[in-house]
């Protein structure tokens, strides 16, 4: 098997000869066992499945990279898409690898400072619209059918396809699908692309099961959950931010095919999620993200019997992204200190300490 999602899983992608094999190494993305948390909630095991560790930071990059190969396939030669920020960092890199112009749409201050460096560096041309990611989306679908320009948001359907490779992977390393998939939920596009995988998975006969989907929106940015469009959608996980998603449809099909269900979470909840996999598993995610987990521990608030159950929690980006929200992770201030031995002894309070080495 070769580096990244088109040589890896090519047989079960709409590519063909044509198709320029490109990567940025996206992919192949840790598959870990929680530590605490599957006591936490009462399941067997919970999987934390890490897409921060992909090349620009989140699952992203999966899809980023058949859409373009797609779209170089066309010989088109620039890219556009909306984005709430991991969207256009990945357009941005993948287009810069493989030499498109790429414009982003961003809702104006409403992206992480992070992702705003990210597209910068690659040296998308970026607008700052004024308005929310759901008017953003609209004009760069109007922009794309008027122009030569390809579309690389999740309505793009090669995006979906290589999304989906990761409940391929998670087939790949636990041998058959987790009994639940948990997700956040915000353009519906990443819950569909792990349906569309487990069920193909599932009718090749590599896994004997699929698994209930369970997906989370922010309570501020819950159209699936409320059955009605959020006009102005409103949360701290600005990935999620979304009032419209594209692939609704898809993602009641997720939910009713699969026996799982689309809820929703409280911005205090996906911090309280977000502050436990950084201080007891030592993973460090996205406010987005961590809505995965904040619904398992809902799920079993509620009373859902996990006993006996594994679990996969998706963990869509990294917290890297967001340096603006640090603050609301901790409640202790860092501690200024002189550049001195006994200064830092005494902050540390280490007086009373032996200060015979650790044996190792
Ligand atoms: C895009 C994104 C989501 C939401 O995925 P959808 O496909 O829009 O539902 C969640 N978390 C992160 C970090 C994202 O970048």
């Amino acid at each position: 098997m070769g580096v990244g999602v088109l040589s890896r899983y090519g047989p079960l992608l709409p590519i063909t000869g044509d198709t320029p094999r490109v990567t940025l190494g996206e992919g192949d993305t840790p598959l870990i066992a929680s530590r605490h948390l599957a006591d936490e909630v009462g399941c067997q095991e919970v999987y934390l499945k890490l897409e921060g560790c992909n090349p620009t930071g989140s699952f992203k990059d999966r899809g980023m990279v058949v859409a373009v190969a797609k779209a170089m396939e066309a010989e088109s030669t620039t890219i556009i898409c909306a984005s709430t920020g991991n969207t256009s960092a990945s357009a941005a890199a993948y287009g810069a690898h493989c030499d498109l112009t790429t414009i982003v749409l961003v809702p104006k201050g409403a992206i992480a400072t992070g992702k705003l460096a990210q597209a910068i560096a690659y040296g998308a041309q970026i607008l700052s619209v004024n308005g929310n990611f759901d008017r953003a989306l609209e004009l760069v679908r109007e922009l794309s059918d008027k122009y030569p320009i390809t579309l690389v948001n999740s309505l793009n359907p090669h995006r979906i396809q290589g999304q989906k490779t990761a409940a391929f992977e998670i087939v790949d390393s636990l041998g058959d699908a987790p009994d639940y998939l948990a997700i956040p939920v915000g353009n519906a596009g990443n819950i569909s692309a792990y349906w569309m995988g487990f069920r193909e998975y599932h009718e090749a006969g590599l896994a004997k099961k699929r698994p209930m989907m369970m997906g989370f929106q922010a309570e501020g940015a819950a159209p699936i959950v409320r059955g009605a469009p959020v006009e102005n959608p409103e949360t701290i996980a600005s990935a999620i931010r979304i009032g419209n998603p594209a692939s609704w449809s898809q993602a009641l099909t997720a939910q009713d095919a699969s026996g799982g269900l689309i809820d929703a979470v409280s911005d205090d909840e996906i911090l309280a999620a977000q502050r436990y996999l950084a201080r007891r598993e030592g993973v460090f995610c996205e406010a987005a993200s961590a809505a995965s987990v904040a619904g398992l521990l809902k799920m079993s608030r509620e009373g859902h019997s996990l006993a006996g159950k594994t679990a996969v929690c998706v963990i869509t980006g990294t917290g890297l992204k967001e340096p603006e929200l640090a603050p609301s992770q901790t409640d202790i201030p860092t501690q200024d200190v002189e550049a001195e031995l006994d200064a830092v002894e005494r902050v540390l309070a280490l007086a009373d300490v032996s200060a015979t080495p650790k044996q190792r």
